[in-house]
């Protein structure tokens, strides 16, 4: 299912270290008496080339801290970096042009284009940038994915795990530098989200993609090099290296109370 094609080239090594960095990151939703701090002076390098999990209570600010650090959120202060861009204050268009070329998203309920075959979802981001996508490319994704015979399909003829593996093809179409998941298999049963986790590992194991997923769940969240554990907005903890394991991870979740 993940054999590496040769269309499929990894991200050369020489690029910037981090993929995203976060500085002091603050987002206040709303003010005055309802003002709600989402997130509280975050401050986060990624390595480029590494898979995070995000974890943390209901609340915590998992979703908040990807949709600002992918650029679908203002920040209140503090900054964003994706490769070397500072992308605090940037534009709308611009944000949109560099998401369409640069950065991939996977979402707990999969968001394919119901009227589009598998094949035309893969290749739609492509498409939304003007470009025309690559066939050789489009093959060699299907492939990987394990659905190069549902390419002529449509999303509601496959099983939740074949359209979330299509819409991690679609993430990776463009070999983007960073990838945002957030609860990818949380709509999954558990061999269906496995198959999804291998995906993800792979594609930073293979392509040097960076992967950053929002998860509940322990076992999950042992797939990824860190995991940072969110509590109120701040960064509560980050486990690294061998203490990357789903019962050290669920252990400290129930330190925190969730
Ligand atoms: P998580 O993903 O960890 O469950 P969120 O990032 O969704 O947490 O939310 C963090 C905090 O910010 C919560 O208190 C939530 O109610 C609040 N929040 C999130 N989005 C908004 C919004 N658009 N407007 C107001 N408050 C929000
Ligand atoms: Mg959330």
């Amino acid at each position: 299912m993940s054999t590496p094609q040769a269309t499929l080239v990894p991200h050369v090594t020489t690029g910037p270290a981090f993929a995203v960095r976060l500085r002091s990151l603050t987002k206040v939703y709303g003010g005055g008496a309802t003002a709600v701090t989402a997130l509280d002076d975050v401050r986060h390098d990624f390595p480029a080339g590494t898979f995070t999990a995000v974890m943390g209570p209901s609340g915590s600010g998992k979703s908040t801290l990807m949709h600002c650090a992918a650029g679908l959120e203002p920040v209140t202060s503090g900054s964003v970096e994706i490769g070397e861009r500072d992308i605090t204050g940037w534009s709308e268009r611009r944000l949109t042009l560099l998401r369409r070329r640069h950065i991939g998203f996977v979402f707990q309920n999969f968001n394919l284009v119901p009227a589009l075959t598998v094949a035309d979802n893969v290749a739609l981001p492509v498409r939304l940038s003007g470009r025309r996508p690559d066939r050789a490319r489009l093959d060699d994704l299907l492939a990987r994915v394990g659905l190069s015979d549902r390419r002529a399909h449509r999303p509601a003829e496959l099983s939740g795990g074949q359209q979330q593996r299509v819409a991690v093809a679609r993430a990776l179409f463009t070999q983007p530098e960073v990838v945002f998941a957030d609860e990818p298999t949380g709509a999954l049963d558990r061999a269906s989200g496995r198959d999804v986790l291998a995906l993800l590992r792979d594609a930073v194991d293979g392509l040097g993609t960076t992967v950053i997923m929002v998860t509940h769940d322990p076992q999950a969240a042992a797939w990824a090099d860190q995991v940072l554990v969110l509590a109120d907005g701040r960064l509560a903890d980050r486990l690294h290296g061998r203490q990357v394991t789903a019962e050290t991870i669920a252990a400290r979740l129930a330190a925190l109370g969730d």
